[in-house]
């Protein structure tokens, strides 16, 4: 099954430039949907992650069912106003934005191991983020999980010394 027939191309969304990658399809279809997450997993079994870091929306997809493959526990990276809890929060720009994202204060404890997911790689600047904000809580990022890349961005370049990995990967933006 090639994973990357179920990844639809929208062009100028969410605003003109932009060629979306909507995984929706991919989500649709169980064998896909199953075959993505074991995908995404199986670099990280037996490598003792903790927890699973991931962005709201499309990353807790993908996130959560890895956290339980995985046998670990999900944090969710959220926009503002959306945990209820106290949070610690960073400023980043996006591809097409800038924005925010908080983390529960509470959410890692010191030396855990944490895996960071998303669904798409663009800049990186979101990643790049959540991989401050989770050492910040004194977690230990392992790596980072995606299942598109957009190499044409470079966003590896805002996760230095990581182990990245992504399962389809666009040469291009
Ligand atoms: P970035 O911070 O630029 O790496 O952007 C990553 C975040 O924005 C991810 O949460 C993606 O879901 C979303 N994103 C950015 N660009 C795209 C794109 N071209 N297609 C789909 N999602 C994107």
């Amino acid at each position: 099954m090639e994973l990357r027939d179920f990844i639809r191309e929208v062009p100028d969304f969410p605003q003109p430039g932009i060629l979306f990658r909507d995984i929706t399809p991919l989500l649709a279809d169980p064998v896909a949907l199953r075959e993505s997450v074991e995908v995404m997993s199986r670099p990280w079994l037996g490598q003792e992650i903790d927890l699973i870091a991931a962005m709201e929306a499309r990353g807790f997809m993908f996130g959560a069912a890895m956290a339980i493959r995985l046998g670990a526990g999900f944090v969710p990276v959220r926009k503002e106003g959306k945990l209820p809890w106290k949070t610690r929060a960073i400023s980043y720009t996006l591809e097409y934005r800038d924005d925010i994202l908080h983390v529960h204060e509470d959410a890692v404890r010191a030396g855990q191991r944490v895996l960071v997911v998303d669904d798409v790689i663009a800049t990186g600047g979101t990643a790049g983020a959540v991989v401050e904000l989770i050492r910040q809580l004194g977690g230990e990022v392992v790596g980072a999980q995606f299942l598109v890349e957009l190499a044409g961005l470079a966003g590896r370049d805002h996760l230095p010394a990581l182990e990245v990995r992504s399962v389809i990967r666009y040469e291009g933006t």
